[in-house]
């Protein structure tokens, strides 16, 4: 071998340096087997240890090779991390919070995935020690489908990831915590808590209210059959029906902690709807025919919007500026 080969050969391949040393996943479904397979994928950190609350997830952690280490408990998890994302259900982030605070290393940053901000700082913040960075986050990405078989390291590619860190959150912690996500391809926005839950409950959650009512309402009809009603649905039935299929934990989860964000956007939106039953009901055009083209065109300068800047619109991912995708390779083949 010559001895330019010999050099290359015992070099070890370098790429950019990880972000974190020792990330620990408490939950691995969806978000959290997104989370290891993006992070393991592009070498963002040195290791990953993870837990899950029951024996057969973590036995399936350990068989789909997502994590470094598996271990019993979220205390042990988060032993000597420097970065813990606690991803469960919002309604045991507050226990979580409470098993790890003690065993956190200073200097760690502590986030979440959760949907709902106000309620999961409030659970999980007394929780973390001084000296510990609390950076609270919500990837908005997700699909209909639950556990770590169904997390692929894709998933953030072009969507948003909010954080809301407290006020006097570390701006370097704050950085690093960005910039982890954004490797994953997303797009970084920092809010309050209380503006995201605001900005969830009307794009999100209330409509996922809606889909959750007109589902159950075509089907209780009686009048019409389930092949019917499959056989005639155009996209936007059929996208309420995959809507409906989303995880009822987590969907239960939202709306007894985003209460108060939900009532205020659904009572506006049921007033709104009765103006247009009425309408409907009299056999009022005028006011149907102004009505659509006053939304026609909210729409439209919303569409607008969006090509003009890059700004946070999260009804329009068909219309946002794409990114170049995240390299294929280490995306689960479940996906292709
Ligand atoms: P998932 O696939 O159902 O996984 C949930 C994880 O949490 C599992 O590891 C599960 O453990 C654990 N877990 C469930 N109940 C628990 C409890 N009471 N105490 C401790 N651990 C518990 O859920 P996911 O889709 O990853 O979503 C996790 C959270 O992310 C959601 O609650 C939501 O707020 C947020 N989120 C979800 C989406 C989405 O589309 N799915 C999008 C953005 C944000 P075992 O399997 O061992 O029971």
């Amino acid at each position: 071998m010559a001895r330019d080969d010999t050099e290359r050969a015992e070099k070890p391949v370098k790429g950019p340096a990880p972000l974190f040393n020792r990330l620990a996943l408490i939950g691995v479904g969806l978000i959290g087997g997104s989370i290891a397979r993006a992070a393991r994928a592009l070498s963002l950190v040195q290791t990953i240890v993870a837990t899950s609350r029951s024996e057969p997830t973590r036995q399936r952690i350990a068989d789909l090779e997502l994590a470094d280490e598996v271990v019993d408990s979220a205390a042990a998890a988060v032993a000597d991390a420097d970065l813990v994302i606690v991803c469960v259900p919002i309604g045991a982030c507050g226990p979580v919070a409470s098993e790890i605070g003690p065993h956190l290393k200073p200097g760690a940053i502590v986030s979440d995935v959760d949907s709902v901000k106000g309620d999961v700082i409030r659970a999980m913040g007394p929780h973390i020690p001084p000296g510990v960075h609390f950076i609270p986050g919500h990837p908005v990405a997700g699909t209909e489908h639950s556990g770590p078989d169904a997390g692929f390291a894709e998933l953030f590619v072009n969507r948003w990831c909010i954080l809301t860190p407290p006020p006097n959150t570390d701006r370097t912690a704050v950085e690093r915590l960005s910039r982890f996500w954004e490797a994953f391809g997303a797009n970084v926005e920092i809010m309050s808590a209380e503006h995201h839950d605001l900005v969830l409950a009307v794009t999100s959650h209330v409509p996922h209210l809606i889909a959750y009512t007109i589902v159950g309402t075509a089907f209780d009809l009686r009048l019409v059959t389930e092949s019917e009603i499959l056989k005639y649905s155009a996209s936007g039935f059929r996208d309420f029906t995959r809507i409906a299929a989303s995880d009822p934990t987590m969907w239960r989860d939202i709306f007894l902690h985003n209460k108060d964000a939900v009532l205020e956007v659904l009572g506006r939106f049921n007033e709104d709807l009765a103006t247009l039953t009425r309408a409907v009901r009299r056999g009022d055009g005028e006011t149907l025919y102004n009505l659509f083209a006053e939304r026609r065109a909210i729409r439209r300068g919303m569409v607008q919007l969006d090509r003009g800047k890059p700004a946070p619109d999260f009804q329009s991912a068909e219309t946002r500026p794409r990114r170049d995708p995240v390299p294929r390779p280490y995306a689960s083949s479940d996906d292709d």
